[in-house]
């Protein structure tokens, strides 16, 4: 059986205390949800957020649970949804319609096994609250962070990730670049192929992966091909609204 989050839902009007556009198309969202937080969630899990008059849209939270902002990594599809008007429009001090928490690839906390966790670009962001919660909860257990994007562009916050590493001898980044050039320094491939190239059996670890739905699903294969029982790769894919849509023929 699915081990639910167990948290009630809220409902509340957030504020942007902090914008920074990173490269690649990335915003670095903070919210203060004020006097109607602290908005409860598990490490891993994400909200839905209401830009303006825009239709609702779920992002991952990039955060610790006990931290009082809640961070997102929104990525500008460009396509003049909710991402763009991220990228564009809004500003410091504007309200956000914050709702959740949602999903099931949260932190199991009482599983003592060593994790493997695996992002696909923004896919980062319940990634990183995963493995800070476990840091800073002093885990001595073995904590591997895979992170693969495109291009060399795309590649953010990876300064902050190598320095955690640094400072935890049982925490490491791998960060893969489907395109990166020939000499360029950086690991190439499928992040899926280089979890696939380091790790023989898998049986040991439990799995977080978030991102996009062929990467979720190309990695969910290739961890069960390798002994990862299904039940302890936790998941929840960045599925565009579009994609949940039922088709409406030609
Ligand atoms: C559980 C979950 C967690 C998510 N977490 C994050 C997150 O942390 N960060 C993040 O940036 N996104 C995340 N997403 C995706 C996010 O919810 C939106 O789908 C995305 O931001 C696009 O919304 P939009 O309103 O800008 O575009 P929409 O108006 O919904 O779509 C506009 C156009 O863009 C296309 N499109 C939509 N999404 C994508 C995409 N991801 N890649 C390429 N084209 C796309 C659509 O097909 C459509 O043609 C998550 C989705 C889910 C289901």
């Amino acid at each position: 059986m699915t081990e639910g989050a167990g948290l009630p839902r809220q409902r509340l009007s957030a504020r942007v205390a902090e914008l920074t556009r990173l490269c690649g198309g990335i915003s670095l969202l903070r919210l203060d949800p004020g006097a109607a937080g602290p908005f409860r969630f598990r490490a891993g899990q994400y909200a839905r957020l209401s830009f303006g008059e825009l239709p609702p849209r779920d992002y991952s939270i990039g955060s610790r649970p006990d931290e009082a902002l809640l961070e997102f990594h929104i990525r500008d599809t460009g396509d003049g949804g909710s991402s763009s008007y991220v990228a564009e429009a809004l500003s410091e001090g504007d309200p956000v319609g914050l709702e959740g928490p949602f999903g099931q690839g949260f932190l199991r906390e009482a599983d003592p096994r060593p994790i493997l966790a695996i992002a696909g670009g923004a896919g980062l962001a319940p990634m990183k609250s995963i493995v800070e919660t476990l840091l800073a909860a002093g885990a001595t257990r073995e904590i591997l962070l895979y992170f693969g994007v495109r291009r060399e562009a795309d590649v953010y916050l990876d300064g902050p990730l190598k320095a955690l590493a640094r400072a935890h001898s049982n925490f490491d980044v791998r960060i893969v670049l489907s395109e990166a050039p020939p000499a360029s320094g950086f690991r190439r491939g499928l992040v899926s192929d280089a979890v696939a190239e380091d790790l023989h059996d898998l049986a040991r670890f439990t799995a977080y992966v978030a991102g996009p739905p062929p990467m979720v699903e190309a990695t969910r294969r290739l961890l069960t091909r390798r002994g990862l029982p299904p039940a302890r790769i936790y998941a929840d894919p960045f599925f565009a609204k579009a994609e949940l849509l039922p088709q409406s023929g030609p």
